[in-house]
């Protein structure tokens, strides 16, 4: 990605990026509230260049979303485009009103406007390069500028959108281009915390919580950053703070404002030195219900039988999460568990039936109720006992592991999707992250 900023020059203002999600921007007296926001920081430190990047109004998307699949159940995601990335537009739009209606410089940036340029996948793009002089002129000049996330345009001038919650990734992808000092993500929480505070009331908010161990939550469920966000702040340098646009009406500069600061491992270990931070075995736990189990029984236990089930769903873009392969069936005979995100469930159902004969499998088997809560945390590359405190705490409460997976800092396990408020619950307290009351 382009770096085109000017961050080594010397005197100039600093440069904040703040993106405010769908709740913050759900209707015209929330927007007043986040342009009190906007004027507050663009006055801070004796005046700040100011880039806002909007998500459209909670549950627009939603709507919008469910208008292309009755219009056409099989859509072509180029249209699809087209409709989704209009809620943005509306909101960025209308926040640049309510910037002018208080006297402030404001104009919108439409993402083929500015260019934010992607490849042409449509519905899950990635942003390639965000062509910023004319931006950072403006901005230079005391112009807030107001760009709607999630949208962009592919090199043969269609509008493209960067996958749900694409906002956050927007936003990150906007402070690199223009050599942002910060990226602020505002959203209807004051930060990151030990899990959804909307699920256990005792979750504790994190002061700090590096790149990595970020990047994993986001993965594995943690939507108050999408994941790609994080890769890229980590990989551009990019300073990331996750805050509340929920504050009174003196709003305040957000360097002012305890949300959670995304850091790297050395200034992690410089906050655990002061005492700002405790070092803890684990950092998090996510979940997530959005996957689907699929089983395919009676597969021939011999080599290639599951390079035959995964080749065609890898070469159709349908990321495979947990999988397991049963072994002890007589006749040489085995079956083989795996997971996939459940809006790719009808695709892949129907590319594993059209493969029934190479892969040799007996029956299809799909469960969309299941739900997969993770453990993250860096203390886990040094320490043994993590996945037996997680197995012995869910087991003690009756919560069947149907199966398990782990990387060097996270380990997952895939449950009945009724027991994931219960199972995120009881974990927490195991591993002491219960807030005091
Ligand atoms: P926005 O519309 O501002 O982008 P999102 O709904 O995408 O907001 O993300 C914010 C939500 O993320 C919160 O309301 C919260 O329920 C959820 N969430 C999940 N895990 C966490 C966590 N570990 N810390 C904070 N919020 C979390
Ligand atoms: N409006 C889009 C969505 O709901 C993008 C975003 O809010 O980040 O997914
Ligand atoms: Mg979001």
């Amino acid at each position: 990605m382009d770096r085109q900023g000017s961050q080594q020059e010397t005197g100039r203002a600093q440069r904040i990026v703040m993106k405010f999600g769908g709740t913050s921007m759900a209707g015209t007296e929330r927007i007043r509230r986040v342009a009190n926001i906007v004027r507050a920081q663009a006055a801070a430190g004796g005046g700040s260049a100011v880039a806002v990047v909007v998500s459209a109004m909670a549950g627009e998307t939603d709507r919008l979303v469910n208008f292309c699949r009755e219009a056409n159940a099989l859509y072509d995601p180029a249209e699809y485009d087209v409709v989704v990335a209009s809620g943005e537009q509306v909101t960025s739009g209308l926040l640049a009103l309510t910037l002018q209606s208080l006297g402030l410089k404001a104009r919108s940036w439409l993402g083929w406007q500015l260019p934010v340029r992607t490849a042409a996948h449509h519905s899950k793009a990635r942003i390639e390069a965000i062509d910023a002089p004319s931006l950072v002129e403006a901005l230079e000049a005391g112009e807030i500028a107001v760009i709607p996330g999630f949208q962009g345009v592919s090199d043969d001038g269609r509008v493209t959108t960067m996958g749900r919650g694409g906002s956050d990734t927007s936003a990150v992808a906007i402070a690199a281009a223009v050599g942002a000092d910060r990226c602020d993500i505002y959203t209807d929480v004051d930060g990151v915390y030990t899990t959804d505070p909307r699920i256990v009331a005792k979750a504790r908010k994190l002061k700090a919580v590096t790149y990595e161990e970020m990047l994993e939550l986001a993965s594995v469920g943690a939507k108050v950053l999408q994941t790609r966000s994080v890769g890229l702040a980590m990989k551009a340098g990019v300073r990331v703070q996750v805050l509340s646009s929920f504050v009174g009406e003196d709003a305040v500069a957000a360097d002012k404002l305890p949300g959670t600061m995304i850091v790297s491992d050395a200034e992690m270990d410089e906050l655990v030195e002061k005492g700002l931070m405790e070092r803890q075995l684990v950092t998090g736990i996510a979940h997530d219900k959005n996957e689907a189990k699929i089983i395919l029984t009676r597969v021939p236990d011999k080599p290639g039988a599951v390079a035959h089930i995964f080749e065609p769903l890898a070469d159709a873009g349908i990321n495979v999460d947990m999988i397991i392969q049963n072994v002890g069936r007589d006749k040489g005979e085995t079956d083989v568990t795996f997971t996939v995100p459940q809006a790719d469930l009808a695709r892949a159902q129907a590319l594993l039936e059209d493969k029934r004969e190479l892969i040799g499998f007996n029956r299809i088997i799909t469960d969309s109720q299941i739900a997969k809560i993770s453990v993250v945390g860096v203390g886990m590359k040094s320490h043994a006992g993590v996945a037996g405190t997680m197995f012995r705490a869910l087991s003690d409460r009756g919560i069947n592991v149907q199966a398990i997976s782990t990387s060097e800092i996270k380990i997952s396990v895939m449950i009945d999707e009724d027991e994931t408020e219960l199972a995120v619950r009881v974990l927490h307290t195991a591993y002491g992250l219960d807030a005091e009351d």
